[in-house]
């Protein structure tokens, strides 16, 4: 089995990622096209019935998931609903999965482990307004000044999205990438057919490594929603007509 697959469950078919699965103190999942479609809207009911159903699915008792407005703001999260504007939420409440939406943009979910082995998750909700504002590095920051999570012990796991492949960004992209992260995400961006495509895999692998998270703790899908995306949602392949699926991970109750 690689180190992503999705199986056919009931109600619907579940991503996973293999090293997450192993951690039998967590539960996670990336649903499909197959699964509950949640709203753009973080108020609606639609978003709330569907992170009920994916808590569910999972054997939690409840899901929290934020307002994404493509910052850099990472809130912790003590209850189920919506927890506010950010694009990453920590907690350490048993029960209680963090939940992020996504119709190409990377979710980035988390565990880690305190000293005396009791664990936090988290999400970051990686757009590239997120990702140049650093929401992976401070969701792994939050994780350890609030939490106390060793940063050494978090296996992380990037979930299907746009890919290297599609991206395709502008140069004001770039040029606010170059301002905010420094001259060293020249990197990320690669040139096709005369376009900028930003690889937001890498950005987000590099933000996890400098944050002390091991690279070998780090999985990606290679699954790129635009491109090979038939089982998820893509704003960029389906424009207004995409719904969003999500990534969710919380500690086992
Ligand atoms: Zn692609």
């Amino acid at each position: 089995m690689g180190p992503f697959s999705i199986s056919e469950r009931d109600p619907w078919p579940l991503g996973s990622f293999t090293a997450l699965d192993a951690d039998s103190g967590v539960r996670h999942g990336v649903t499909t096209r197959g699964g509950p479609t949640f709203g753009t809207d973080a108020t609606s009911q639609q978003t709330a019935d569907a992170a009920a159903a994916a808590a569910d699915a999972l054997g939690l008792t409840g899901a929290a998931w934020a307002r994404q407005v493509h910052g850099g703001t990472v809130l912790r999260a003590h209850e189920p609903g919506l927890a506010g504007d950010a694009d990453g939420l920590i907690t350490d409440a048993p029960g209680l999965a963090v939940l992020g939406r996504s119709a190409d943009c990377p979710l980035v979910i988390a565990v880690g482990r305190r000293d005396d082995g009791t664990p936090a998750v988290g999400f970051a909700h990686a757009s590239w307004r997120s990702t140049v504002r650093g929401i992976t590095a401070t969701m792994v920051a939050m994780l350890r000044d609030d939490l106390a999570i060793d940063p050494a012990t978090i296996t992380a796991g990037i979930a299907p999205s746009a890919g290297p492949c599609c991206y395709e960004v502008g140069e004001e992209v770039r040029t606010e990438a170059l301002d905010r992260l420094g001259g060293d995400a020249a990197r990320f961006f690669g040139r096709v057919s005369g376009r900028w495509h930003l690889d937001l895999w890498s950005a987000n692998l590099a933000q996890l490594k400098a944050s002390g998270v091991p690279t070998a703790r780090v999985w990606g899908t290679d699954v790129c929603t635009i491109c090979q995306g038939e089982r998820f949602w893509s704003w960029r392949a389906q424009g207004d007509d995409a719904g969003r699926f999500a990534a969710l991970i919380g500690i086992a109750p």
